[in-house]
């Protein structure tokens, strides 16, 4: 069975099932053990060498959705990105970053590289010049995210591989946000791909995991790092984490749809005062958003005019939940002034463009006029 010739739903459905000889169940067994025979083995498996019947199964799923040789599940997604920039960065070492970057990654490169004595430049924004202005000497690796949060910026996927592959670096990037079903940055030439499977991948808001796909070359060295450090996925997790994933191109398809809708609506309503989406004509990326995603994703931002207070705006949502964290079947609102952002003083959130009235918005997959309804007397409520 050669999974070049199955479609994205098949992949979702079936690559990676572990068939059961014994019993001849239609799903995958869960293999507990941590402990297997040593002898006579082709492979000496035990769960934090990531080597585990469902660890290694799933990671083919995984690997064929994103189109590379290979790949790895980890504990969470901050399991994936730490083990993956320590697997490629020591002690002299320099990584060029996005500066609009998931907080989490962007916390572990200011508090912890400076104890291993690796050096770090944040750039100026996200043109493939900037990366290219930020490259010293003993550069090693850029880092990107797109669609990034929460303002949904694109950078230039393609452009950014060349440059690293011109400079001899490793390119990496957060998938986070698009999802393999909307974008597969190894098309264009990227090494190696990480995802908060947290979000889309798991789906429903009940698994932490992450996931870093490549080739075999760069996914061994990870592999040498991750033994070390420890951040394997139990494998009760991993199995849930397959059955999550059987339906990920439905949901994702319909999360696309829904946020294409609702960012319309939102960008003609006069109580809004600006939308971003990258599937909007007015996104400054739309027309590269257009070449390098299949579909533009379920997460949005917006602001609503000056007078209509943001979070009694959210207080009023009766559908629409107000929560952290993003991706799940469930719509979801938050401020990331008040969440995400809120340990960036007053100036740096203006500076980077994250006013106290944005909204981010992560569109599930309720029916589209029960979510607009929800917004519009949201709205209502709130102006009277
Ligand atoms: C949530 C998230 C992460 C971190 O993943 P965890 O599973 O919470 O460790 C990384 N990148 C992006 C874009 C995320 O949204």
């Amino acid at each position: 069975m050669s999974k070049e010739k199955f479609g994205v739903n098949t992949i979702c459905t079936h690559v990676g099932e572990i068939k059961d000889e014994q019993f001849k169940g239609a799903v995958s067994p869960i293999y507990l053990s941590t402990s297997y025979e040593f002898d006579n083995v082709d492979v000496k498996r035990y769960p934090r060498y990531f080597n585990t019947p469902n660890q290694t199964h799933l990671s083919k799923k995984i690997a064929a959705l994103e189109h590379t040789e290979t790949a790895m599940i980890f504990a969470s997604g901050m399991a994936a990105i730490s083990t993956m920039l320590l697997a490629f960065l020591k002690q002299g070492d320099h990584i060029v970053v996005q500066n609009t970057l998931y907080g989490g990654t962007s916390n572990f490169i200011r508090e912890e590289f400076p104890k291993y004595g690796i050096e770090f430049t944040f750039t100026n924004g996200y043109e493939v010049a900037h990366f290219e202005d930020a490259i010293q000497s003993n550069t090693k690796v850029i880092y990107i995210e797109t669609p990034s949060n929460p303002l949904l910026t694109i950078t230039n996927i393609k452009n950014i591989a060349d440059l690293t592959k011109s400079k001899g670096l490793v390119s990496m990037i957060d998938n986070t946000f698009a999802s393999p079903i909307n974008q597969n940055p190894a098309d264009f030439g990227i090494d190696l791909i990480i995802h908060s499977a947290t979000k889309y991948l798991g789906g429903h808001s009940d698994i932490l995991a992450g996931a870093v796909a490549g080739s075999h070359i760069h996914m061994e060295r990870i592999w040498n790092v991750a033994k070390n450090l420890g951040g394997s996925l139990s494998d009760m997790t991993v199995w849930m984490l397959e059955r999550s994933m059987k339906t990920l191109a439905l949901r994702v398809k319909a999360q696309n749809k829904n946020a294409q809708k609702l960012a319309e609506f939102l960008d003609k309503h006069s109580d809004v005062a600006n939308v971003f989406y990258p599937g909007l004509k007015s996104h400054p990326e739309h027309e590269l958003a257009k070449t390098q995603m299949r579909g533009f994703g379920g997460m949005l931002s917006f602001e609503l005019n000056d007078g209509i207070d943001a979070m009694t705006f959210q207080k009023h949502l009766k559908l629409i939940k107000s929560s952290m964290s993003l991706a799940g079947v469930e719509s979801t609102m938050l401020l990331p002034s008040r969440t995400s952002h809120a340990l960036l003083s007053q100036n740096e959130r203006d500076q980077i463009g994250i006013s106290d009235r944005l909204i981010r918005f992560s569109v599930g997959i309720e029916t589209f006029k029960d979510l607009k309804a929800d917004i519009k007397q949201a709205i209502k409520t709130t102006k009277s």
